[in-house]
């Protein structure tokens, strides 16, 4: 008598098995296999070089792209083509500036293909609509004959008098959201730039070189006299946020949780996810020793 009541149950187990699975295939239908994020902010990250072309574009770009992925915070849109800069229908499901929050210049160098028209509504972007603008390394060496756009992000290059070296930075705000987590004095491997056209006045220095622990001899290089190197700034660009830092000639900076954290956050900040000051500021004392 034991073995068909087992049997019987057995049987039992196998058609209730079925039926659930019938039952499930049949109420609902399984997601598609690659279905669209809905994605917080979306991001244009430009890296057109026109002059010198830095190898860290493709890690700097990479790195962006992989940040807004795995917060979950934008999309970023690569293109190393300026096409995308303006607010004409492009057609094609092209997508144009008001379809982004921010717009990334990833070491961009030289005069980009920017006619009049794109660069007015490059700049009615972040003026007019309140975007968002992040400059990363190079893109202070981009545009000299376009004088808005230096006076936007704040200056432009002239030259690296250290070329990539173990720079001593100060930190100036622990406040901002970009630098609060870098301590008051440290060292990074890098290509630190010169900038011309450039005074604290005009924007709110947040990292700069320790000018009490660098070589003055034997080099021409050095034109500012006040020996004032800002590493990294934020201002305001009418509407608009803006945010630049040198920090990010090397391919192994886009692997430095430090930097990585830096845009993550100048990113965020340009898009008003977060707050943190644009008042300019006097030069904390020499030395490191605040
Ligand atoms: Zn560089």
């Amino acid at each position: 008598m034991r073995r068909p009541r087992r049997l019987l149950l057995l049987s039992l187990c196998l058609l209730i098995t079925a039926a659930f699975a019938f039952a499930q295939s049949g109420t609902s239908t399984p997601p598609p296999p690659r279905e669209k994020k809905i994605h917080l902010k979306h991001i244009l990250v430009v890296g057109q070089t026109k002059g010198f072309e830095h190898d860290s574009v493709t890690d700097g770009m990479v790195a962006i792209y992989n940040m807004g992925r795995e917060s979950g915070l934008w999309e970023a849109t690569l293109r190393t083509d300026a096409e995308l800069i303006t607010k004409k229908d492009l057609g094609r499901n092209a997508k144009n500036l008001d379809y982004f929050d921010a717009l990334v210049f990833m070491s961009t160098t030289g005069e980009l293909d920017l006619d009049d028209g794109q660069k007015k509504d490059m700049m009615s972007f972040i003026k007019d609509d309140g975007k968002g603008f992040v400059g990363i390394h190079a893109a202070l060496d981009t545009n000299y004959k376009w004088p808005e756009y230096g006076e936007m992000i704040g200056g432009w290059f002239d030259q690296h008098p250290w070329m990539t070296f173990n720079a001593p930075i100060i930190n100036e705000d622990f406040n901002f959201p970009a630098v609060r987590h870098f301590p008051h004095a440290f060292v990074k491997y890098d290509e630190i730039y010169q900038p011309k056209e450039w005074s604290r006045e005009k924007v709110h220095v947040l990292l700069s070189l320790d000018s009490a622990k660098l070589n003055y001899e034997n080099n021409p290089r050095i034109h500012r006299t006040d020996h004032d190197f800002a590493v990294a700034w934020d201002k305001m660009y009418g509407q608009g946020r803006v945010f630049y830092s040198t920090l990010g000639h090397t391919q192994e900076a886009w692997s430095d949780p430090d930097i990585l954290k830096m845009y993550f956050e100048a990113i965020k900040w340009a898009m008003v996810l977060t707050e943190g000051s644009t008042a300019s500021h006097a030069r904390v004392p020499e030395g490191g020793d605040r």
